[in-house]
C-alpha cells in the first residue's frame, strides 16, 4: 500500500517537493469500517487552499497527513450488509492506494448508470457545483449572454452547457485554442475566448455584443476584471473559485469594481457547493437525465498511475487538463 502526505505548506506555486509518497500497510478496518481499493482518484484546485494554514471553509491539511480528497474505490471487505465486497464506492479517502473507511462517509455508485468515473466529475462535486452556482445564483434566461471563466474545466465546461438548455448564449475563457475549439465544435458555446493570446477586452466586447448578463467566475484576477466592465444592469456573479489567484505569495488587489456593481444593481455572491448537500440528490437526477438524452457532454483528463498523483495535481494549475483531471490508479 502507499499513500501521499503533505510534506510542508507550500509557499506560492506547490512542487513535487512539498509530499512525499510513502509505503505503508494494508489497513484493518474497524468496526463500521470497509477496505476500499481505490480504482480513480480527483486532484482538485480546493486542494491548493488546504495545503496552507490561512483561515478559510475547510480545514487545512496537516503536515504529514494523508492528502484527504475525494476518490472513487471498490470495496473488498466490510462488515455492514449494505455494502458488499465488489461494490463501487465514491468518498473523500483522498490519495491512497487502500484505505479503511468509514461506510457512513460512503456513496454507492451505480455502474450501470454511466462510467464511475462521472462520480468525481459530472455526476458528483464539479457537476453539482456548475449545477447549483449557475441555477441558484447565476440563474440565466432564455436569450441572455452567460460567461464562464476556467470554460474547458471539470466545472465550467458543466456551467456552459446547463445555460445553453437554459437557452442563454454561451462564451467560454479558456487557455488555449485547442479547448476553445473544443467549446465552440463540440458543445455548442457561441464563442471562446483565449486569455492567454487574445486581447481580452475587444475579444470580449465582440463576443458579448449585448454585454454580459451572467458572469460565473472560476479564475478571478485579470480575467475577471475584464468581464465584469462588460456587465449589464441586474447582471448575477456568481463567485465558484479564483484559481489565478491560489498561487500568489502577496494578496493581489485588482481594480475596484464596486461602482460598476453598484451603478448595474449587479449582485456578486460566493458559495459553496457543499452548502447544497440536502439537495444533492434532485441535482444529480436531473444531470444524469440530461447526460443520459445527450443534452450535456463531459470530458476527462486521465493520467494513468498512483506516482503520477502530484503531476497531475500540479498540472490544474498550468492547464494541462481538458475537463475533469483524474488519476486512474487500479482496475476496475
Ligand atoms: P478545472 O478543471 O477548471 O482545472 C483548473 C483550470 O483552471 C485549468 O485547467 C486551467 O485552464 C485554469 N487555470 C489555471 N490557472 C489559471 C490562471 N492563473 N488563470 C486562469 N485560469 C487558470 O478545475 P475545476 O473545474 O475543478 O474547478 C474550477 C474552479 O472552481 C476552481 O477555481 C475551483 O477552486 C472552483 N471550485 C469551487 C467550488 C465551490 O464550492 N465554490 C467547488 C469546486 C471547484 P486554462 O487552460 O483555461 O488556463
Amino acid at each position: 500500500n502507499e499513500h501521499i502526505i503533505l510534506a510542508k505548506r507550500p509557499q506560492g506555486m506547490p512542487d513535487e517537493s512539498d509530499f512525499t509518497l510513502e509505503e505503508i500497510p494494508l489497513p484493518v478496518p474497524q468496526a463500521g469500517e470497509a477496505l476500499v481499493r481505490t480504482v480513480y482518484l480527483s486532484v482538485d484546485p480546493y486542494m491548493r487552499g488546504r495545503m496552507s494554514d490561512a483561515k478559510s471553509y475547510a480545514k487545512p491539511y496537516e503536515v504529514g497527513q494523508v492528502i484527504a480528497g475525494g476518490a472513487i474505490g471498490q470495496v473488498m471487505e466490510s462488515a455492514d450488509p449494505t455494502l458488499r465486497e465488489g461494490d463501487f464506492v465514491v468518498g473523500t479517502w483522498g490519495w491512497q492506494r487502500y484505505a479503511a473507511v468509514q461506510t457512513g462517509s460512503l456513496r454507492k455508485v451505480n455502474p450501470d448508470l454511466a462510467p464511475i468515473s462521472t462520480a468525481l466529475g459530472v455526476l458528483g462535486m464539479t457537476g453539482l457545483t456548475a449545477y447549483f452556482g449557475l441555477l441558484d445564483i447565476g440563474q440565466p434566461q432564455a436569450g441572455e449572454t452567460v460567461v464562464v471563466s476556467g470554460g474547458a474545466g471539470a466545472v465550467g465546461m458543466i456551467v456552459g452547457q446547463i445555460a445553453k438548455i437554459k437557452g442563454a448564449r454561451v462564451v467560454g475563457i479558456a487557455g488555449s485554442d485547442e479547448k476553445n475549439r473544443y467549446l465552440t465544435e463540440k458543445l455548442g458555446f457561441s464563442a471562446a475566448i483565449n486569455y492567454r493570446s487574445d486581447d481580452l477586452a475587444s475579444a470580449l466586447a465582440e463576443a458579448c455584443p449585448d454585454g454580459v448578463d451572467v458572469y460565473f467566475d472560476n479564475v478571478g484576477g485579470e480575467v475577471s476584471d475584464a468581464v465584469l466592465r462588460l456587465i449589464n444592469r441586474n447582471a448575477r456573479i456568481p463567485i465558484c473559485g479564483q484559481i489565478a489567484l491560489y498561487n500568489l505569495e502577496k494578496p493581489d488587489t485588482g481594480p475596484r469594481i464596486q461602482s460598476l456593481l453598484l451603478t448595474n444593481t449587479a449582485l456578486m455572491k460566493g458559495f459553496l457547493v457543499g452548502d447544497y448537500a440536502s439537495r444533492y440528490p434532485e441535482a444529480l437526477q436531473e444531470l444524469a437525465v440530461w447526460l443520459r438524452d445527450g443534452k450535456i457532454q463531459y470530458a476527462e483528463n486521465i493520467v494513468h498511475g498512483f506516482e503520477k498523483t502530484i503531476e497531475a495535481f500540479l498540472g490544474l494549475f498550468s492547464g494541462e487538463n481538458l475537463g475533469k483531471q483524474l488519476v486512474k490508479v487500479s482496475e476496475e
